[in-house]
């Protein structure tokens, strides 16, 4: 998959927003979902999602959806810090599989850094479905508050 290409409504991320696959569900509203990656490159990595576009990439996606994208965006890296203490925190977004995406459904990531951890771009191992549902739990709870 390039930067190019149709929408492919079969994509997992499209998936998750019929309900069709499970998410580690965060935050939901008329326009976007948030949920935790299922291979995190630290803990508390989510990934904000827009629902209405069928948009691949940030090239295709309609202008007027990037602001509640980024308003959630930006209130998910804020509680991610408040709730895990991170030294630092990487918002990420890849188009095209030459720069890294592989999932082409257009997705904000949220990763949580810690000192002395490194940068991965993408992890090898699922995570522990224990741990998600521990983290979710206090993720959810933090942003409803
Ligand atoms: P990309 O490389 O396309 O920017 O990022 C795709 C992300 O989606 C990766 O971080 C990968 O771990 C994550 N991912 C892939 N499949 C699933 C899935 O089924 N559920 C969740 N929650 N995350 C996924």
């Amino acid at each position: 998959m390039s930067l190019y290409g149709d929408y492919d409504p079969q994509n997992i991320f499209a998936q998750i927003i019929r309900g069709e696959a499970p998410c580690y569900k965060l935050y939901e509203d008329d326009e976007v979902l948030a949920f935790l990656d299922l291979f995190p490159q630290s803990p508390g990595h989510s990934l904000v999602i827009p629902k209405r576009a069928a948009a691949r990439n940030l090239l295709e996606i309609d202008p007027d959806s990037l602001g509640p994208l980024m308003r959630a965006t930006q209130r998910l890296a804020k509680v991610l810090v408040e709730e895990l203490q991170p030294d630092g925190v990487q918002v990420a977004q890849f188009n095209g599989a030459p720069a890294g995406q592989t999932v082409f459904h257009l997705h904000m990531h949220v990763i949580p850094r810690f000192a002395g951890q490194g940068l991965g771009i993408h992890a090898a191992n699922k995570a522990d479905p224990a741990e998600l549902e521990a983290l979710q739990a206090r993720l959810v709870k933090r942003l409803a508050s």
